[in-house]
């Protein structure tokens, strides 16, 4: 049994945060323990907390028509969530529940191994960079101080692409170009 089956299974009964009573399903992950590129949304949403899979809803939709236009197929890739229940209304998750749920997220990236990390939106960049500084300015810099020689590229969330249109989804399919590169340039 590996480390990561183990891990849902703990996960799936975990009860350390207050999003454990609101939550239908907890959503740990999709695709292979062998993928070499992680993509870090920040909690899953409606569809999501429904079906127990990430990025199932528009943002997904969205999202993996832009990886495809890079070349980057989601069967290939491990998705997650820095947070592994959904917060109410699709708040934003708090300081202690990003806290809570951090060992989680540790230990899939320690287990998975990556060569390229993409945070999505401003609650993976934080939890991966740490500091405050807007997206905007840290986006699209691939950097590989933050974690162990990783590759890690911050980018917005699909949310934010849909939210702000036509812009902001090249921003994002300029980022993902950006991890497919990287991607490319580490086999
Ligand atoms: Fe546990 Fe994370 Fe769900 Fe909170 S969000 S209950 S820490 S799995």
């Amino acid at each position: 049994m590996s480390d990561l089956v183990e891990l849902e299974r703990v996960a799936q009964r975990c009860e350390a945060c207050t999003l454990a009573a609101t939550r239908t399903r907890v959503v740990f992950s999709s695709g292979p323990s062998s993928a070499r590129l992680v993509l870090i949304g920040e909690a899953p949403g409606a569809e999501e907390d429904r079906s127990g899979v990430p990025f199932i809803g528009r943002s997904g939709v969205l999202l993996m028509r832009l990886l495809s236009e890079v070349g980057l197929e989601r069967e290939a890739l491990y998705v997650t969530n820095v947070v592994k229940c959904r917060p109410p209304k699709n708040r934003t998750p708090r300081r202690a529940e990003a806290a809570a749920c951090r060992p989680f997220l540790e230990a899939q990236l320690a287990a998975v191994h990556p060569r390229v990390v993409v945070a999505l939106g401003a609650t993976a960049t934080r939890w991966l960079l740490g500091g405050t500084a807007p997206l905007g300015e840290v986006r699209g810099r691939a950097r590989t101080d933050v974690l162990d020689g990783t590759w890690v590229v911050p980018t917005y969330h699909p949310a934010a692409a849909l939210r702000g249109g036509p812009a902001v989804s090249e921003l994002l399919r300029d980022d993902l170009a950006l991890a497919a590169d990287l991607l490319r340039r580490a086999a």
